[in-house]
């Protein structure tokens, strides 16, 4: 067990950020989009094979059922597709085009989609089936109305989710080269406008360099998770729970806080005692920390501000939790079904940025705009308004544009 919480309130001691080797892989990838920007469709054929060892290649998407998948294995990617989409629709549902009237005229907003949008599905380590559903899904219920799928992986359930999400194409291809082809364009795909979807340190770097050419989503990086838990807590639940979100990748971090030392010894013993997971605990991807009580908890969970929390410990009250990417309450709550088929996205902020940022929704796939009709009445009145501030800008032109409709 780790120092008390109190003394290390500043949780940056434990917060992944980017590191040395962080921007070692800035450079080496801003070097590979340099050279996709310069020398287009080559290096990204040759960067596939340095990489993954094979040529990019369009795969054309079959139904569902032609992938051959054990039925089980279908059905379930279909159940959990419909929860994701539920969720996703009654998010849409909620985003409605509002006008209201005053005494100058019509003024409202509009969601609006984003028109050509590719999603990465990871697939370096493991074929992340579901990230086919949580990306494609919530685009297409926005109205994107073109949706690239880009992977590493070529597994025949991804290729099912992808089609069973509403795939326009399916682009094999991985990395941070798979970015830079979907951001400048690749064979036959014009640019995208937007790439989303988690991925490694490359694939999460190549969308940030690339964020003043493209909207990307979220820094969906490694995996992490927090669980703030009272001694009552199931430990064989929240175990299983830390270990899932650090097996998705050495750089995975979960870290459990309490202020019961038993738990936190009990716990401690128990991956002690099983050799996979006291290597999760001797590598830091497993930490547990003692605060001395509840306030502690959650000032330390806001300004860690971790991508999974899950809140195994009835005395807090959730409204105080305020930084975070999703939410799990109470022990019931697997993180893993947030993983795969709850329903909210998976594809969530990671590294500190949920102070800031959102996981992926429908919302992220549409842009707000505005629209003012302002009438006869209404411009003569706002031109008397406007001319006055025009006229401390001094912006002739400005000024004018409104002095003639006065
Ligand atoms: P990946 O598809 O993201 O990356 C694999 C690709 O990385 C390869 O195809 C290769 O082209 C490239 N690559 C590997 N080594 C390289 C090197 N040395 N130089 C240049 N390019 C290299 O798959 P992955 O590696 O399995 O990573 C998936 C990640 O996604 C994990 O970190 C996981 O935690 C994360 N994830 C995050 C979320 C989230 O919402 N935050 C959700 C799911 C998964």
């Amino acid at each position: 067990m780790q120092d008390s919480v109190t003394s290390i309130i500043d949780c940056k001691k434990w917060q992944r950020e980017q590191s040395n080797s962080q921007s070692n892989v800035d450079v080496t990838v801003r070097e590979l989009l340099g050279r996709i920007e310069q020398e287009g469709d080559a290096a990204v054929d040759e960067m596939s094979q340095q990489f993954d060892g094979f040529a990019p290649t369009w795969i054309e998407l079959k139904s569902p059922e032609d992938y051959e998948l054990e039925p089980e294995l279908l059905q379930a990617i279909k159940d959990a597709a419909s929860r994701i989409e539920g969720f996703a629709q009654f998010q849409r549902d909620k985003l409605i085009d509002s006008t209201y009237v005053d005494d100058c005229g019509e003024f409202g907003f509009r969601y609006q989609a984003i028109e050509r949008i590719g999603a990465y599905i990871p697939g370096g380590r493991f074929p992340l089936i579901s990230t086919a559903l949580m990306t494609l899904i919530p685009a297409r219920l926005a109205g994107c109305q073109e949706r690239i799928a880009c992977s590493p992986s070529d597994h025949p359930a991804i290729l099912a989710a992808a089609s069973l999400a509403g795939a326009t194409g399916f682009l094999k291809l991985g990395g941070a080269q798979a970015i830079g082809a979907m951001a400048y364009g690749y064979d036959s795909m014009k640019p995208v406008q937007m790439v989303v979807g988690p991925g490694n340190q490359y694939v999460n770097a190549a969308k940030q360099l690339l964020s003043q050419t493209i909207q990307i989503d979220v820094a969906a990086g490694p995996s992490e998770l927090l669980i703030l838990a009272d001694e009552t807590v199931n430990q064989e639940w929240v175990i299983a729970d830390m270990a899932a979100q650090a097996e998705h990748d050495p750089q995975a971090q979960s870290l459990l806080v309490s202020d019961s030392s038993e738990l936190l010894n009990s716990v401690e013993a128990s991956l002690a005692n099983d050799s996979e997971l006291k290597q999760l605990l001797d590598k830091e991807q497993i930490i547990l920390l003692k605060a001395d009580n509840i306030e502690h908890m959650i000032a330390f969970s806001n300004q860690y501000a971790p991508e999974h929390l899950l809140l195994a410990d009835r005395r807090v009250d959730q409204s105080l939790l305020t930084n975070f990417g999703s939410l799990f309450v109470g022990e019931n709550s697997a993180v893993a079904y947030g993983d795969y088929c709850s329903g909210p996205n998976h594809t969530l902020p990671t590294m500190g940025t949920a102070n800031r940022s959102s996981g992926l929704s429908v919302l992220s796939f549409l842009k707000v705009q505005s629209v003012q009709a302002v009438h006869e009445v209404g411009r003569k009145k706002l031109s008397a308004m406007g001319e006055k501030i025009a006229e401390a800008e001094q912006l002739v032109w400005h000024k004018q544009s409104m002095a003639v409709r006065s």
